[in-house]
């Protein structure tokens, strides 16, 4: 049995007063199911949104007031460091801080990534959670099978749902997991107000989603360990990141044009965007992230293929003679 997908955007009151869904925005059922599953994975208050960056904006918006600054790791997911850059025009400011130590004093929140995209470092939780601002970990990357944030004591765990949590490359959402329900309650507030709603047939995809999480992390985990042994003694290859776990990892090719002679050459493996697919894709992160990206980075999001045909496929683009 599947849970029912109610697309309703308004819902009868009931005896005169609004019951627990009234209007859309405000909430739905299929998003109220979707956060008792995340809240349970990740232990605390779950809030979804329509996107990572809706939740990224939600949080930011909750926590922080013009005049404020967030330290943020560098290394992590560029799309949110611009999110920051476009709210300077509305007060934000930014200072970025190596995540493997403690961050700068006099900052209003922590921004840190478990494990970073696309350089797979991982923070330093005691260091971050000591710092008395608020921490938010983006674990995205980490998924709730390796990485659970608000047990290392950080206030918030924050996820793109496109990625693993979804896995199936069918659904753009994200979710902020707060320790204190009350925080929770702020950021949906902030999400209703400001319309960050996710919409219901996402929700309920994402509920699809949930119930192969394991099995599919685990998965790609077992092949990602093995391809990033192969890639490390690889005599194309200079660099390996890969933090030991999760299906995500980076490699390094000579130069760009290297990487995107690779990138072009596989045939199982897609080149494309996005991670945490059942489907294997490979991109340069350099057409995107520029010069704060290593000219030869590839960065490779496996999937639930056989690691031998993944293995020949990406054997054959490095070594095209
Ligand atoms: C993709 C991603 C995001 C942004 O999520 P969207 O769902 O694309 O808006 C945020 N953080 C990390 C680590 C990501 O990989």
């Amino acid at each position: 049995m599947t849970t029912p997908l109610d697309r309703s955007t308004a819902w009868a009151y009931e005896q005169g007063q609004p019951g627990p869904f009234s209007y859309q925005r405000d909430h739905h059922p299929a998003a109220a199911a979707a956060e008792e599953a995340l809240g349970a994975l990740d232990g605390g208050s779950a809030v979804l949104f329509g996107s990572g960056m809706a939740a990224v904006t939600g949080v930011v918006l909750t926590l922080l007031q013009p005049g404020d600054t967030v330290a943020l790791a560098s290394g992590a997911y560029y799309g949110t460091g611009k999110t920051f850059a476009a709210l300077v025009r509305w007060g934000l400011r930014t200072v970025e801080f190596d995540q493997t130590a403690p961050p700068p004093d006099d900052v209003q929140l922590v921004w840190i990534e478990a494990p970073s995209n696309p350089m797979l470092t991982m923070p330093d939780f005691g260091a971050a959670v000591a710092h008395p601002a608020p921490v938010v970990c983006d674990s995205t990357v980490g998924t709730p099978l390796y990485v659970r944030p608000l047990a290392h004591g950080c206030d918030i765990a924050l996820h793109s749902a496109t990625k693993y949590l979804g896995g199936h490359d069918d659904l753009l959402l994200g979710a902020a997991i707060c320790r204190d329900p009350g925080v929770a309650e702020r950021i949906h507030a902030t999400r209703r107000q400001l319309g960050l709603t996710a919409a219901p047939d996402p929700a309920w995809l994402l509920l699809r989603s949930l119930e192969t999480i394991e099995l599919r992390v685990r998965r790609q985990t077992e092949t990602a360990h093995a391809l990033a042994d192969r890639l490390a003694a690889h005599p194309a290859v200079s660099i390996v990141r890969y933090p030991g776990f999760g299906g995500l990892l980076s490699f390094d090719v000579a130069d760009l044009d290297a990487a995107m002679r690779v990138e072009t050459s596989t045939r199982l493996i897609a080149n494309r965007t996005s991670l945490g697919s059942t489907r294997t894709s490979m991109e340069s992160r350099r057409r995107w992230e520029g010069e704060r990206c290593p000219p030869g980075l590839l960065r490779l999001s496996v999937g639930l293929e056989d690691v031998e045909q993944l293995w020949a496929d990406l054997e054959l683009a490095l070594d095209p003679a």
